[in-house]
């Protein structure tokens, strides 16, 4: 028997990046019953970008033979700096033209259910801490890294923004006096040094200086398109640039963390993105190695760096979290 129309019992997340857009339809105890993805075709601008996700949300819902009507509440997690109260994306360095969208009042106008907005390392580390760890630890930390680098805070139990709403910028720690330039204009940030468009970078520089790779004979010598499954490739075929380059990233990734349990004693700091998500059997020795080298002595005993287990999913399932403590 479907249920019934007016009940608005499930929960919609969206996660949306630079690439594509996900959505997921939820059931108040986070199962998933039905998701769509999309990709941003962010070069279309923000107006495009927001007929997407609506139509991301409604082909999820369709997907699982329900309709908006039963829809209680949808987080969406934004690639940027946002004004959760009056839900607009204030900026974000990887998508083009978005400043100041009003991304929560256009989405309730098309889907006609309320639309909450966070920032989407926030999000997922949301909902790893509330559905992957069951809401446990005290302090803890989120750590994604995937085209660029978020991150969340968990402070005794509960999401910690700061003064401006804006705490959790990990990503833009600057972790080299001078090193590359990162999106958001300054130089060697953590984001500028171990993402993946900073991994990529690296690799196309070095190839241009001439060193050689398995990627040029699988992608091409302008290594357009490459992807960190590529990277994953290439390592088992024993490249040597790729293994230098992505072992210099996981020690940027394990002195960040390290700087993380200096500043906050976290009980545990959970690693997603795609860039884990890819290479997590490559990068996490190396990553968890050097964060106890370098945090300081005897401050990091019984810390858990680990990976998560929601993979993709971990900005959809926060973004149900969230949806569904707005609608309380
Ligand atoms: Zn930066």
């Amino acid at each position: 028997m479907p249920e019934s129309s007016s009940k608005r019992e499930y929960v919609v997340g969206v996660d949306f990046g630079g690439t594509k857009i996900l959505a997921g339809v939820f059931t108040q105890q986070y199962k998933c019953l039905g998701r769509s993805k999309l990709s941003t075709k962010a070069d279309r601008g923000p107006a495009a970008v927001t007929e997407r996700i609506a139509r991301a949300v409604q082909d999820a819902i369709d997907e699982c033979d329900l309709q908006m009507d039963q829809v209680r509440g949808i987080g969406v997690g934004a690639p940027g700096a946002v004004d959760t109260e009056n839900g607009r994306v204030i900026f974000a360095p990887n998508l083009s033209g978005w400043q100041d969208v009003p991304l929560k009042k256009s989405l309730e106008k098309t889907l006609g259910a309320p639309v909450f907005l966070e920032n989407d390392g926030n999000i997922c580390t949301l909902g790893v801490h509330h559905v992957e760890l069951g809401g446990k630890p005290k302090h803890m930390v989120g750590l994604f890294i995937g085209t660029g680098i978020g991150a969340g805070l968990i402070i005794d139990g509960k999401p910690f923004s700061g003064y401006n709403k804006t705490a959790g910028e990990i990503g833009h720690m600057v972790l080299e006096v001078g090193g590359p330039k990162c999106g958001c204009g300054n130089r060697g940030c953590f984001e500028a040094l171990a993402s993946r468009q900073a991994i990529f970078k690296k690799i196309q520089s070095q190839v241009k200086e001439g060193q050689k790779t398995v990627l040029t004979e699988m992608l091409g010598s302008d290594l357009v398109d490459m992807r960190s499954g590529d990277l994953r490739k290439a390592l088992r075929r024993g490249d040597h640039l790729v293994e230098k380059v992505v072992e210099e990233a996981a020690e940027y990734i394990g002195i960040g963390i390290a700087n993380l349990i200096n500043l906050l004693s976290p009980e545990v700091i959970v690693l997603g993105g795609g860039v884990i998500d890819a290479l997590e059997d490559e990068m996490m020795a190396i990553i968890v190695e050097t964060a106890h080298d370098y945090a300081l002595p005897g401050t990091d005993k019984g810390i858990e760096i680990i990976p998560s287990k929601l993979g993709d999913d971990a900005g959809i399932v926060g973004g149900a979290v969230l949806a569904r403590r707005e609608t309380k």
